[in-house]
């Protein structure tokens, strides 16, 4: 670790902040040049140096007043699946370039600002907002419909999706932290991939308003950042109820979850969940993800055999949900509310009214490929006759995976695995095969149909001196604790400290 702001973190710019041994303009000035430097990464989809530097001032004149919020003039940045006012917001899909919306997601007001009319957020100041595949829907960051991630530990390699533009900015040092998304992974695998720490909370921890919807039942948002220590602080400012906003927001008041981060990790029983370690499981991340059991072992924790038994049908189970859910938050997209809508769509020989072939042309123009194929397995298994035989039968082996988790919380308090079966894979290589992407996502989606809170971090290096992660998962409301355990193998370990050759 240098000492260089970029390669402080979180805790330590907030305390030189506060300490005002650096202001908060120049805190963001710092990243908006390296920004600039690393923009080949492609990690950012929109920047505006005037609001950044405006909210930098804006913060400024709160530390001036005496005000101590948490994250006070530490730049962030958001995936660009959260609304902003001050910065348009895509979803990464042609659908919304250049989409202004007229208030800021909950997540986005609570870590700056504060939402309109209640308490004042944490105070960061936004730097711009992050790549990711198109609506979420990725694991490569390769549907997006603007440009390609490149992934700072080898620029030929994708950096994981759909949190890809995310994960890159916290590697490269572009930003000590970042929000990101977890649908099915996307926080977890991007993390890993990149060699950062990301957790996705509990469903309902955070609140969904102002997040463009992909699987309403699944997203959820959580904090990309280099250490659990980082990660517990933004996470703590971005949880709490909203329920006038979103209806499935969690009835509980928010929480410090950097108050257990130093808690003994003696006695803590961790699951090996044997489905996690079969054939598919690359041996260099399984080597990676052993040696961080065996740090865990070595601080007294003890390492529990479990069974998740229907790991293997996470993987149809979410691609019938998922794209059923999409396929209707997707109809919204109709060229007449919201974003792109074509501009020549009358075909004189067509039998359409004048109204269905400006949807038709609007949704072909404005969808990529890979939204286009989900809005078609969604309506499809959605469909009368075939709702039975694919939706409601994926409901029901929903309910059965998050059964299964709860048999293995009887014997373990946390549950450990790999979070991908390799590391991060050349661009190009998954070419036109979706499935190949879709079968990558075997060990996160588990987690996520469950609703649990699930991590990733940081454990080592695989294949190509690529960064590995560890996943852990936890029991509903568990965050302190799988902060906690990741904290305590990062005070073990230095991998979270590693950079990427070239970055620092
Ligand atoms: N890779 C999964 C998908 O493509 C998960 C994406 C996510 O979590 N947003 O749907």
């Amino acid at each position: 670790m240098s000492d260089a702001l970029h390669d402080l973190g979180v805790a330590r710019i907030a305390a030189k902040l506060r300490a005002r041994e650096v202001s908060a303009v120049e805190a963001a000035q710092h990243f908006l040049l390296r920004m600039k430097a690393h923009d080949a990464l492609g990690a950012f989809l929109a920047t505006d140096e005037d609001v950044t530097l405006e909210q930098a001032r804006a913060a400024d004149r709160r530390i001036a007043a005496g005000d101590t919020a948490a994250l006070l003039g530490v730049p962030i940045a958001h995936k660009d699946i959260f609304v902003t006012k001050d910065f348009a917001s895509t979803a990464g899909s042609k659908m919304l370039a250049g989409y202004r919306s007229p208030f800021d997601a909950t997540v986005v007001a609570r870590l700056g600002p504060g939402v309109p009319g209640g308490a004042p957020g944490a105070g960061a100041v936004t730097l711009g907002k992050l790549n990711c595949d198109e609506f979420a829907m990725g694991s490569s960051n390769e549907n997006s419909a603007f440009a390609p991630v490149r992934n700072p530990w080898d620029a030929s390699r994708i950096p994981g999706g759909s949190s890809g533009g995310s994960a890159v900015a916290v590697a490269a040092r572009l930003a000590p932290a970042v929000t990101g998304t977890d649908t099915g992974g996307s926080i977890r695998q991007p993390a890993s991939f990149c060699g950062i720490t990301g957790i996705k909370p509990t469903y309902g921890r955070a609140s969904r308003y102002g997040m463009i919807a992909f699987a309403s039942s699944l997203d959820q948002a959580g904090p990309m950042a280099r250490s659990a220590e980082d990660c517990a602080l933004l996470l703590s400012a971005m949880c709490g109820p909203d329920a006038d906003r979103d209806s499935t927001s969690l009835d509980m008041p928010a929480e410090d979850f950097s108050r257990s981060l130093n808690d003994l990790v003696e006695g803590l029983r961790i699951g090996i969940p044997k489905e996690f370690f079969g054939e598919g499981l690359s041996a260099d991340v399984r080597a990676a993800v052993d040696g961080a059991l065996k740090q865990y072992e070595k601080l007294g924790a003890k390492l529990v055999p479990i069974s998740l038994p229907r790991t293997e049908l996470s993987i149809p189970v979410y691609y019938i949900i998922a794209p059923a859910e999409a396929s209707s938050n997707l109809s919204r997209f109709d060229g007449v509310k919201f974003g792109h809508r074509a501009k020549d769509f009358i075909d004189p020989a067509s039998k359409l009214s004048a109204l269905e072939q400006m949807y038709r042309r609007t949704r072909a123009e404005g969808f990529g490929d890979e939204v286009q194929r989900r809005i078609m397995i969604g309506t499809y298994v959605l469909s009368h006759g075939y709702y039975d035989a694919y939706y409601l039968q994926a409901q029901k082996i929903r309910r059965m995976i998050a059964d299964d988790f709860q048999q293995a919380f009887k014997v373990c308090d946390v549950i450990a695995g790999p979070v991908a079966p390799t590391v991060a894979w050349k661009m190009g290589e998954h070419g036109n095969d979706p499935l190949a992407d879709y079968l990558a996502d075997i060990f996160t989606l588990p987690a996520s149909l469950a609703g649990l809170p699930g991590m990733s971090v940081p454990a080592g290096f695989g294949e190509g001196g690529m960064p590995v992660g560890l996943q852990l998962i936890g029991n509903y409301f568990q965050e302190s604790r799988l902060l906690n355990a990741a904290h305590r193998l990062q005070q073990a370990t230095d991998f979270h400290l590693r950079a990427p050759e070239g970055v620092l």
